[in-house]
């Protein structure tokens, strides 16, 4: 009954099921049940007795007391293979082997043995009648010969982006056995799914770009300043090929859930085809900003014209010339496709709930000479780019106050900043643009006066002005022409802050003031950012306890890799790491590197579980709260602080300390002997 109750309710998978002369069928009218010469220690009185004290006469034929009455088992997903054993002189003997049978029939494996001339209760008799023990033996052979069938690795890993790619590499290296599944078809992650027009990095390709192989990095040329996402993707390709990963990678295999197994110390892993593997270490490389979100707008299933959603873009081109299009979201991934839609779409209209910061990218190609003097370089850039703040270093970080300085230093900076085309570039003007309301406001005010020079109609450039959050603590945006394409004729916004949407309706959307209809409707609407692609994984560790559960009141993390009562799982960039604050193929491979090490260290000294400490996992925790507390980041409703899903737990997701500092006490803890986790 729990068997069939879980696959029905998408509860704990259970991984095999062994019935042990079971009681299916509350009808109690076999043949073995009516047979007089079966009566010997059950009798068919006795097991009335039990039936009418647990079911009243409706309940008996329910299939919540008889499973065998059930009659939708062909069309449950996930109901476990059975293991049935029955005692030929049972009166249960026939309602056993008729569940055996109908089992069957609906396409579950089953082993199933009747024992002859055994009575009820003679496996639990074992001392009296050591055949008991021969059937124990058949069963423990049996749930050997199951997990056996089921493939084991090392290493289980979670997602076939940057981080799976590496971590695969790593791993591998070291001589694991490791399977990495993925639920798209190829490898590449944030950039095999994000193939809106426009799409490409904001930090500098040169930066952002594995730095493990040094051949890698000499051979590789990048074309551009920020490269593209399908120069992005050839890359991720380019590196699957020549390091031979997709071997141990399997595609188009989504995982559902992960539990952990206290008695092998394993993970059982099941993907949403109700396949399973087990392997000993479950690596989390699902990614930050891989968890699509359907936006929470009245209506949204209602459109019957073309819907796209900037996050699970199609493969193929899409053509939007002569279309009425609307674009709903303006944050980074708006912001780069709004510019190339207009210029294909007849019409344009874009919905903004929240105006932004963009700064302009200056996106250019590199030069042979460029190229070559980083490639001369690279060693000691790399290096920099690790003990720094953000991963990257480009332009040269300034630590002095932003109001100690004169007015026309402030604006020097901040047009150098402008004219840089480097996201960074206002961290980077003044030590404290995160940290000092005044100083941050100094930079909003530059960055609204620029847009004021930019948009030439008086009710949009006041709607495009970003007032609501200080620079910064909403993701900033680095556009190509953003401002200027409110300039076109066939482009006009609408605020919502001023007409907010009513419904997404059939032929459109209607705002509190008026409906406008459209042929295609694009959702550039973001993410259930750093959890929510962990949290969709039914994870479940030591005891069975559930990671949403654990998480409930927002996520607890040591240092963004493991989980306490998670054990030998890892999460990178999970929640309260650098992460999304950084240049994130630096925090992958310092994230990968660790974990790898972690493992060798496991392997090395024997031992086969760790978890973090619940007490430093709290002290963590509370100091990543506290150090995002003396930022302005908090003050923003960003997807930072989960503030875009609706109910979800509002926390400050990242590290703020910068990846160098992070670096260094994440490397003093494997130091220690991985101080703040317990090893066994
Ligand atoms: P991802 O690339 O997100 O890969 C995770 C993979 O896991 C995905 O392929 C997904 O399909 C798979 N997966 C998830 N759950 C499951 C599951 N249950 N079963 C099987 N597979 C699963 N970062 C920067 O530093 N600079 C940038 O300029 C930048 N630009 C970005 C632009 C966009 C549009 C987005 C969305 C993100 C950007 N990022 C940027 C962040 C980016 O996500 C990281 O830089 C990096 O690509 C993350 O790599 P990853 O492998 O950790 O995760
Ligand atoms: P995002 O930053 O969360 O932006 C989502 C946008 O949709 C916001 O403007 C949001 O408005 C709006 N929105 C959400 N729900 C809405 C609703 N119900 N009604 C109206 N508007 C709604 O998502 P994203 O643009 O996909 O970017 C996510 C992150 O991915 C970025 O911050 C960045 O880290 C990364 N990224 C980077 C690049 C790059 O340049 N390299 C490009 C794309 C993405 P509110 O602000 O009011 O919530």
């Amino acid at each position: 009954v729990i068997a069939q109750k879980t696959a029905r309710e998408n509860g704990p998978k259970i991984d095999l099921q062994i019935l042990v002369y079971p009681v299916t069928d509350g009808r109690m009218d076999s043949a073995t049940w009516k047979d007089e010469t079966r009566q010997l220690f059950l009798t068919s009185e006795l097991m009335e007795h039990f039936w009418r004290h647990y079911a009243d006469d409706e309940q008996l034929t329910d299939p919540e007391a008889s499973p065998l009455l059930a009659d939708d088992l062909k069309d449950l997903d996930g109901l476990a293979p059975a293991v049935v054993l029955t005692a030929e002189m049972d009166i249960l003997r026939d309602e056993g082997a008729a569940y055996a049978k109908k089992l069957e029939e609906a396409g579950i494996p089953v082993t199933y043995k009747d024992f002859k001339r055994q009575i009820h209760g003679f496996v639990g008799l074992a001392e009296a009648l050591p055949v008991g023990f021969e059937a124990l033996d058949w069963v423990s052979t049996r749930i050997d010969a199951h997990l056996n069938s089921v493939d084991h690795f090392d290493a289980v890993i979670v997602g076939a982006g940057f981080s799976g790619m590496y971590q695969l590499h790593r791993l591998r290296e070291m001589g694991l056995n490791v399977r990495v599944f993925e639920a798209g078809t190829d490898v590449g992650g944030t950039w095999y799914w994000n193939r809106y027009p426009g799409a490409r990095v904001d930090i500098e390709s040169v930066a952002y770009s594995y730095s493990f192989s040094k051949e890698l990095e000499q051979d590789w040329v990048w074309s551009e300043k920020h490269a593209t996402q399908p120069e992005l993707l050839e890359y991720a390709n380019h590196v699957a090929d020549r390091f031979d990963l997709r071997k141990d990678i399997q595609f188009e295999s989504k995982v559902a859930s992960a539990h952990f197994d206290d008695d092998m110390n394993e993970w059982l892993v099941t993907l949403e085809n109700g396949d399973a593997v087990r392997a000993r270490y479950l690596i989390m490389a699902s990614g930050v900003l891989s968890a699509s979100k359907k936006p929470d707008i009245a209506g949204y299933d209602n459109f019957k014209g073309e819907t796209y959603n900037t996050g699970q873009w199609p493969h193929d081109p899409v053509d939007f010339s002569g279309k009425k299009v609307a674009v709903i979201g303006t944050g980074s991934s708006g912001i780069q496709t709004i510019p190339l839609v207009a210029e294909q779409a007849e019409e344009l209209v874009v919905f903004q709930r929240t105006a932004n910061f963009s700064t302009p990218a200056l996106n250019r190609t590199l030069s042979n000479s460029e190229i070559d003097a980083v490639k001369k370089n690279y060693p000691e850039y790399r290096t920099e780019c690790r003990k720094s703040r953000l991963g990257a270093i480009s332009p040269e970080p300034q630590l002095d106050r932003a109001m100690e300085a004169t007015a026309e230093e402030r604006e020097s900076r901040f047009n150098t900043g402008w004219e840089t085309g480097l996201l960074p570039s206002f961290f980077f003007a003044f030590g404290d643009i995160l940290t000092d309301e005044k100083a941050n406001e100094a930079a909003q005010e530059f960055i609204r006066d620029r847009i004021r020079g930019i948009v030439e109609d008086e009710q949009t450039r006041e709607d495009l002005l970003p007032n609501t959050h200080p620079y910064g603590t909403k993701r900033p945006c680095l556009d190509t022409n953003y401002y200027e394409t409110f300039n076109r004729e066939n482009v006009s916004l609408v605020n919502l802050r001023r007409t907010p949407i009513d419904t997404i309706t059939e032929k459109g959307i209607k705002t509190s003031d008026t409906e406008r209809e459209f042929d295609a409707i694009i959702f550039a609407t973001g993410f259930d950012a750093m959890t929510g692609p962990l949290l969709r994984v039914d994870i479940r560790g030591s005891k069975g306890q559930r990671l949403i559960d654990a998480w409930v009141d927002g996520p607890q993390s040591y240092l963004g890799i493991g989980v306490s009562g998670f054990p030998n799982m890892f999460t990178i960039n999970g929640p309260s790491s650098p992460s999304v604050l950084s240049n994130m193929m630096v925090s992958i491979e310092q994230h990968v590197d660790w974990i790898a090490d972690c493992i060798g260290w496991m392997n090395n000294n024997d031992k086969t579980r760790i978890e973090p400490d619940r007490s430093a996992e709290l002290q963590w925790t509370e100091h990543t709260a506290q150090m995002a507390d003396m930022t302005l980041y908090p003050q923003a409703e960003s997807w930072y602080v989960g503030a875009n899903v609706p109910g979800k737990p509002r926390t400050f997701l990242a590290y703020v300390g910068g990846v160098g500092v992070y670096r260094e006490i994440c490397d003093q803890i494997a130091d220690g002997g991985y101080y703040g986790f317990e090893a066994s």
